[in-house]
């Protein structure tokens, strides 16, 4: 089976060297196997989508040498096929409808008798405030959070004999096995859909790899922790497993993580320098492509 892979950056702002490094080593990774490279939109947040950033993403993918194969999949564009993968956990009584606000969540779980809140890789582990104790029944709500019913999602996947793993060939903790309780314990009831966006990011990116074909999903180890989420969602929805490689993530002089909001380092501020992507690859530490190389410069 030839190796497919992607890139997958939200469309709320400018690339950074971060993304940089991670395009292209998805890029060259798919390349140098003579596979498939796929670019998504993960714009599922249409308040924060913008337009113009995804054209800018373009731009600067393409002033990178990298080339992307078949037409680029926007997730704003999916939103049925996301609803009809939730409708499948509603019928079988894995999800339930929340109404807690960020506030309400937070002051449960941070309560006195709860102590300081927990976190998992969704964020605050979900206290239970909306749980009922029997699945809801009728049909799925259409325009409030959903969320997945952790202890019945393992087990209905089976987790207690067969626990969650995956393979990781990057720089992360070799993954599992991952029973129920570190699901019910340590993610808790993730939210599967969110009021106003009509699906949730780990549920989108498991689909969006199924139905891409992605054999090889290459991404910041930054996602590693939110993994196992995605094994669980593929075994729940009958999908195949992808092989995981979370890289290095590209910090800035004091060690920090480049986040997206940091101008300075957004590719289009190196551009604008005259900086060639050669440059660009020097800094992330990737070495030229052989099309780039000097045996090809200097003829
Ligand atoms: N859109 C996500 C991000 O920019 C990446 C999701 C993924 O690669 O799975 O962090």
């Amino acid at each position: 089976m030839s190796l497919r892979t992607r890139f997958a950056p939200s469309p709320t702002g400018p690339l950074h060297l971060g993304h940089a490094y991670s395009a292209l080593l998805a890029h060259d990774t798919a390349r140098a196997a003579g596979g498939t490279f796929l670019l998504r939109l993960d714009d599922l947040d249409r308040s924060r989508a913008r337009a113009e950033w995804a054209a800018q993403i373009e731009s600067d993918l393409a002033w990178l040498g990298i080339t992307w194969d078949g037409p680029v999949m926007r997730q704003s564009d999916r939103l049925p096929r996301y609803r009809a993968a939730l409708a499948v956990l509603w019928d079988r009584g894995l999800l339930y409808p929340c109404h807690c606000t960020r506030r309400d969540i937070e002051a449960a779980a941070s309560a006195p008798q709860e102590g300081a809140p927990l976190h998992g890789p969704d964020g605050v582990i979900y206290p239970g405030t909306c749980r009922p104790h029997t699945p809801p029944v009728g049909p799925m709500p259409e325009d409030c959070a959903l969320r997945l019913d952790m202890a019945r999602a393992a087990a209905a996947a089976g987790l207690d004999r067969a626990p969650v793993t995956y393979t990781e060939t990057g720089v992360a903790a070799p993954p599992g096995p991952l029973g129920p309780e570190h699901f019910t314990q340590a993610v808790g009831d993730i939210a599967l859909a969110r009021r106003g966006l009509g699906a949730a990011y780990h549920l989108a990116v498991v689909l969006d790899d199924a139905d891409q074909a992605i054999t090889h999903v290459i991404r910041g180890a930054d996602l590693a922790p939110a993994t196992a989420i995605h094994v669980l969602l593929q075994r729940l929805l009958g999908l195949p497993t992808p092989v995981y490689h979370h890289h290095r993530l590209i910090r800035d002089a004091a060690g920090r993580r480049l986040a997206k909001r940091d101008d300075a380092r957004a590719i289009a501020g190196y551009r604008a320098e005259g900086r060639t992507p050669a440059d660009l690859r020097a800094m992330v530490g990737l070495p030229l492509p052989h099309h780039l190389g000097p045996n090809t410069l200097g003829g």
